[in-house]
């Protein structure tokens, strides 16, 4: 489908003080505008280990993802890299009562599938927002930390009509909060960082991340309780809210300093 050129977003002005000139939204992609089936859920994990000929106890899953999250929490140069998330599969596995040869093939078995898409579901909320702001003159763009093909991924959910540039980790070489994928983002859909927006669902990753370079932000928390408020950072429950909070020039302060790094 062809993309048309959307006419500018309108300035806005909030209550509180003068409007962000925000002209482009950059989108996190997992649990912001996908979540994963049951592929990877504890029976999903129970049905992999099968077919490596190991045996797991699918109730332990969510404790065994609690516990094995520290391997994704130790990628402190922020390259990117398989191993980190192979190893954190591989823990899962281990927690939930494998043992064996196969746990080593499964993970990467696990990690491989993790990247198709027929595995996730789209947010019901995600086609109508970003048709929205498209249609409002907004430049769309991805910023993933994922080893799935952005393009794929357009595709496969429809939602090609609405993106102009999308940046994976895998492609780039670093993750969020990286200063570097950020910069690449806006280089690519052709803004500055004061003009740009991040919403996504991780405060560390997703927030802190595009604040870092001068981003504004807004924290997407579809579910449970929002972490403590951080000044200037917008929270949403529902990607519904996000044209009207951009309309109306509340897409989030930029920190006071960005480091610049
Ligand atoms: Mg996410």
């Amino acid at each position: 489908m062809p993309v048309g050129t959307p006419p500018a977003p309108r300035a806005a002005r909030s209550r509180t003080g003068p409007a962000r000139r925000v002209n482009a939204v950059f989108f996190d992609v997992d649990f912001t505008l996908i979540h994963p089936g049951p592929a990877f859920d504890g029976e999903g994990y129970r049905a992999f280990a099968a077919r490596h000929g190991l045996q797991v106890d699918a109730s332990r899953f969510e404790e065994a993802v609690r516990e094995a999250s520290v391997e994704l929490e130790r990628l402190h140069d922020g390259a990117y890299r398989p191993e980190p998330f192979l190893r954190y599969v591989s823990r899962v596995l281990a927690r939930m009562g494998a043992v064996g040869d196969g746990i080593e093939a499964c993970s990467l078995q696990i990690y491989d599938e993790w990247a198709l898409c027929h595995h996730f579901t789209l947010y019901d909320d995600v086609s109508p927002t970003l048709a929205t702001l498209h249609a409002a003159g907004y430049r769309i763009g991805l910023i993933s930390n994922t080893h799935r093909c952005l393009d794929s991924f357009q595709s496969h959910f429809a939602l090609e009509p609405f993106i102009t540039a999308a940046v994976s980790s895998s492609d780039h070489g670093y993750l969020k909060p990286h200063p570097s994928i950020f910069r690449a983002a806006l280089d690519r859909i052709g803004t500055s960082a004061a003009d740009g927006v991040m919403v996504g669902d991780s405060m560390v990753h997703d927030i802190a991340g595009a604040r870092r370079v001068g981003m504004a932000a807004v924290l997407l928390v579809r579910s449970g309780q929002p972490p403590e408020p951080v000044d200037g950072v917008p929270v949403i429950r529902t990607l519904a809210e996000l044209p009207g909070l951009l309309a109306r020039g509340c897409g989030g302060s930029r920190p006071a300093q960005a480091d610049g790094s």
